[in-house]
């Protein structure tokens, strides 16, 4: 069904003025002082050593570039080792990233469950900012580390958790969700996260009739239309998604009708109806390799279309290319740096992360 209703900050004359989410603090140094930096030379031994990392992403990287990168791949995972520390990638980061340096990659839900399972005292989180919050959520005891904290989110940044008290004031008992792109301080304030996979699931199993869906609008009116609760939906998007237009899946279908198109569904609906397929990243990642087809669009960020053609190269990606200029200021160089200062590592007041881990672990919980 429609959207029941969609707010934004301009719906609310009683809103905070000028209350923006606070920027991530700089973080400090934890342990020690800094290490030293190691030599980033293009050497034979490099050659050898990161020939195998090479393998993985032939496809997407040419041989020219292998040289200014393969010196700071093999520095980040000897560092790594000397550490102890995991590093998560998220399926936008760059092939370097995801494919070279990442010992977990994947939606950033599964990178902090996963997270909760590996020994290493540090987690060097490769995404944007909620990612790392997400991570210190589920893994209190372990530090987690943002190479840049400048990474932010289009959808996080649309709303605070002072938006989130006065929605629920306006709609007295009916229950919140939230989009996992969202703060520690948002989280805090909602009965339950939900990501793009689970997102229908998680809105049914509150057994209301009306649920407030938050933060992105394109997401929840993809959910309205698969379920019969009635959804209010916040005004928010995601600035790369939503630059996708169903006129321009059209021209790739005219130029080949065999073209198979599949789409997050963080894009608005014009795009959704000329998909072939709408999921979650984890799932259209599932769905290419179960599919194999010959000519793929990939409707989201660009890397994660070079991350899935590395894995599979019969699939031939036709890219309409969106950056996420979040997604992008984590770079091997500020990893490198990372792991040499361990800076900087993300806090979250304990009461408050109390609260927003309830919101997660509500939604792990849920049976499937
Ligand atoms: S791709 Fe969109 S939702 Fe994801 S981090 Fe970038 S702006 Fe946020």
């Amino acid at each position: 069904m429609p959207l029941t209703g969609i707010y934004g900050p301009d719906d609310f004359a009683n809103r905070p003025q000028g209350h923006v989410i606070a920027p991530a603090r700089p973080g400090q140094a934890r342990t020690g002082p800094p290490l030293p930096m190691p030599s980033l030379e293009w050497t034979p031994e490099v050659e050898r050593a990161t020939a195998p990392l090479y393998e993985r992403v032939k496809q997407v990287i040419p041989p020219i570039e292998w040289p200014l990168m393969a010196p700071t791949i093999k520095a980040i995972n000897e560092l790594k080792q000397a550490r102890g520390a995991v590093i998560l990638a998220h399926n936008y980061q760059a092939p370097e990233i995801f494919h070279c340096v990442a010992d977990i990659g994947g939606d950033s839900l599964q990178l902090a469950v996963e997270a909760t399972r590996v020994k290493a005292g540090i987690i060097v989180q490769c995404g944007v900012h909620f990612m790392a919050e997400t991570s210190k959520l589920l893994n209190p005891d372990k530090t987690v580390l943002i190479p840049d904290t400048r990474a932010g989110c289009s959808l996080a940044a649309s709303i605070t958790g002072a938006d989130v008290r006065l929605l629920r004031e306006k709609f007295p008992g009916v229950p919140v969700v939230a989009y996992v792109n969202t703060s520690a301080e948002v989280k805090a304030e909602v009965d339950i996260c939900c990501t793009s996979s689970n997102a229908v699931q998680v809105v049914e199993s509150l057994g209301a009739p009306s649920v407030i869906f938050l933060p992105d609008r394109y997401l929840a009116t993809y959910v309205a239309s698969k379920t019969d609760v009635k959804i209010i939906a916040w005004k928010g998007a995601c600035e790369v998604h939503e630059r996708f237009t169903g006129a321009e899946l059209r021209s790739y279908r005219e130029a080949d009708p065999s073209v198979q198109i599949i789409a997050h569904p963080e894009c608005p609906p014009d795009v959704l109806a000329e998909a072939d397929f709408t999921g979650s990243t984890a799932h259209m990642i599932n769905w290419v390799r179960e599919r194999r087809p010959r000519r793929l669009v990939m409707i989201t960020e660009c890397s994660m279309a070079d991350n899935v053609r590395a894995e599979l190269p019969d699939v031939e990606m036709l890219r309409p290319c969106n950056i996420c200029p979040h997604m992008k200021r984590i770079t091997l160089a500020n990893i490198l740096e990372s792991l040499l200062t361990l800076r900087d590592e993300v806090t979250i007041d304990p009461t408050l992360a109390d609260r927003a881990r309830r919101s997660v672990e509500r939604m792990i919980n849920l049976k499937n």
